[in-house]
């Protein structure tokens, strides 16, 4: 089912500034994002999503995919990191801490990011908690990409409070999902599983990145 994306590839200084740019996501899967998003942002001419921003190397091809549809990409974060960010914690990096309050702070290194790749502009950050962003918002969305927490409790909130705000048409993005326990955290796998019982359909595997459909109508 692919073929319901379009083949579109970022621009070479894009994937360069994406590769340098501190965060979670490899090459294939940021590539399999890209595409979904040209081709929903073309198809619906609204903007596209993501639930957590992190440093912004996830933002940059959402950025470089509104560019190329004329449309912008809009990117949620509290920008005090997810758990296993945490000092003490797997993914911790002490080089995010802002020593005057002594927390995770993200959001200069994400501005740093999206400036030099030439994408400010393209760009809309959200700061604050997902689901109270998503209980204001009134606007339809040609994509959405939940990359945020990984509890239960975190997936199952951005599925909730976002999905709805989909465009007939749109696509849903899910960002690591393990089918096997061993391979990672379960929430974003039940949450694709909640997507597919709940009408989605899937159009691409890469990695652990999925791209569902929501079925018309
Ligand atoms: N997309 C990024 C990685 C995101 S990491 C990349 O490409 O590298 C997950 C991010 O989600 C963290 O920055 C964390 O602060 C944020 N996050 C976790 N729970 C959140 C919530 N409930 N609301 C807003 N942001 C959240
Ligand atoms: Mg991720």
């Amino acid at each position: 089912m692919s073929d319901l994306l379009e083949t579109a590839h970022p621009r070479p200084e894009v994937l360069a500034a994406f590769e340098g740019a501190t965060g979670f996501m490899p090459v294939d899967e940021g590539l399999a994002l890209y595409a979904a998003a040209v081709t929903a942002a073309r198809r619906t001419g609204l903007p596209v999503l993501e639930i957590g921003t992190y440093c912004g190397r996830s933002a940059i091809l959402l950025a470089a995919a509104a560019r190329e549809t004329g449309t912008v990409a809009l990117t949620v974060d509290h920008h005090r990191g997810s758990e296993e960010q945490q000092p003490g914690w797997e993914y911790h990096d002490p080089t995010l801490v802002d020593p005057e309050v002594g927390r995770m702070d993200t959001l200069p290194r994400f501005r740093r990011t999206l400036h030099a790749a030439g994408l400010e502009e393209h760009v809309v950050a959200l700061v604050g908690r997902s689901p109270r962003i998503a209980a204001l918002w009134g606007g339809r969305l040609a994509l959405v990409f939940i990359d945020g927490g990984h509890t239960d409790e975190h997936a199952t909130a951005d599925y909730e409070g976002w999905a709805p705000h989909l465009a007939p048409d749109g696509l849903l993005v899910v960002h690591d999902v393990f089918p096997d326990p061993a391979d990672g955290g379960q929430a974003p796998y039940r949450v694709y599983l909640r997507a597919l019982a709940e009408g989605f359909e899937e159009v691409s595997v890469t990695g652990s990145l999925r791209v569902l459909r929501r079925a018309a109508g």
